[in-house]
């Protein structure tokens, strides 16, 4: 008889589907029980008899999905936190007053925003480069100094893209860290600790649970080591754990992300042909067309597919993109991504006055339903723009 596949060499498919193989010890149930308490007791005496006491120093309902999404991302180990802030926030603490942080310019704007006021009050350097641009990131890097390079890719909403190969190089030499934003991108389409990142972080909000309803966030590591540890320590001692509820969505959320991610890339990259070049818009941003900057370093590094967030350029600036907006019918107008249900926000009016984002510009998250409705509903919400 054939061995059975390793878990390493198994697909993510594989892996997915199968929550990595859980079977529960005790029942033999295929799907893991969701274990509520707080408290755990102790043996006659007083010795822990499991692996935990109490449920901020660890709950065993997060093992599941921490070891599926290790295995995903071909990490160490993973952590689960109470959302995706909790574990930028969980990196950032681990460093020490006085390092520096190379921070990719354009990106998500929730973690810009609050890395940039949390170093200035807590001692750390900041230096904001494009990262797609490996001689300014190259220029950013203190050596010595520089002890985090944090970068997302395809990054938000312009969707650049960060050669991770050559940034965890650039790093190393210098002595940092590179840790990677993979939301957008999920283990599904690029594996950064394979390509030499340190750390990987997720909100798990977006893809990897896929279906609106868990706040929730994830680490992983290539190594455990000390600042490893310390990240650990942070998520304990600091209480970002997440609940056991919403470990047990996620890991069922997790059980179709290859699925989800392939169908949802490829809606998204038929629907960047088709409306690349339309009258009303200036411009279609998507990794996968090929005038898009970042083409190269997508088609080599992100695994056969592009994403399936997208943003147009509208012509006739704000007024007429949030005149789009409103005339979607099955585009929801609200913020968030990689859900089942397709979203389409004017970013820069999501992100607030201090937006660099062009006035211009509407955030698709493309999800599950049929690639002719979507269209439809897209085309003509444009032609309504006269
Ligand atoms: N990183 C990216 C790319 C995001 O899109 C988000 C949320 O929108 C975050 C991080 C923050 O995650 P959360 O909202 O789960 O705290």
């Amino acid at each position: 008889m054939a061995r059975p596949l390793p878990p390493e060499q198994q697909h993510p498919e594989t892996l997915a589907a199968q929550a990595g193989g859980y079977v529960d010890p005790v029942s033999g149930a295929v799907v893991p029980a969701i274990q509520p308490a707080t408290t755990f007791v102790r043996g006659r005496n007083h010795e822990t008899l499991s692996q935990t006491d109490y449920i901020r120093n660890h709950s065993p309902s997060w093992a599941p999905a921490e070891q599926l999404l290790a295995r995903l991302e071909g990490g160490a180990e993973a952590l689960l936190f109470s959302s995706g802030m909790a574990a930028v926030n969980a990196v950032v603490m681990a460093l020490r007053p006085g390092d520096h942080i190379v921070l990719q310019e354009s990106l998500y704007y929730g973690v810009r925003s609050w890395i940039r006021s949390f170093a200035e009050d807590w001692g750390l350097g900041l230096t904001l480069v494009d990262c797609s641009d490996l001689k300014q990131l190259q220029e950013a890097i203190q050596p010595g100094q520089t002890k985090l390079l944090w970068v997302e890719t395809p990054s938000n909403p312009l969707w650049k893209l960060v050669d991770i190969s050559a940034a965890a190089s650039l790093a190393h030499e210098a002595g940092a860290r590179l840790a990677v934003d993979n939301t957008v991108a999920t283990p599904v389409l690029s594996r950064p600790l394979t390509l030499g990142a340190d750390i990987v972080m997720h909100s798990a909000t977006k893809y990897l649970n896929g279906h609106g309803d868990v706040l929730a966030g994830a680490l992983v590591t290539a190594r455990k080591d000390s600042f490893w540890s310390r990240i650990r320590s942070y998520r304990q001692h600091a209480g970002a754990v997440l609940g056991p509820f919403e470990a047990w969505l996620l890991l069922r959320g997790m059980r179709t992300l290859p699925l989800r991610v392939r169908r949802q890339c490829e809606t998204a990259a038929a629907l960047a042909l088709r409306l690349n070049g339309h009258p009303a818009l200036e411009a279609v941003l998507y990794p996968g067309l090929p005038n898009h900057p970042g083409h190269a370093v997508a088609d080599r590094q992100m695994n056969g597919a592009f994403g399936g967030m997208l943003s147009l350029l509208v012509r006739g600036g704000e007024a007429a993109a949030i005149e789009v907006v409103k005339a979607c019918h099955l585009f929801l107008p609200a913020t968030s991504l990689g859900g089942v249900e397709s979203l389409i926000e004017h970013r820069a009016t999501v992100e607030g006055p201090e937006s660099p984002v062009p006035r211009n510009l509407l955030r698709l998250s493309i999800g599950l339903e049929h690639i002719e409705d979507l269209a439809a509903d897209l085309e003509q919400a444009l032609s309504a723009l006269g």
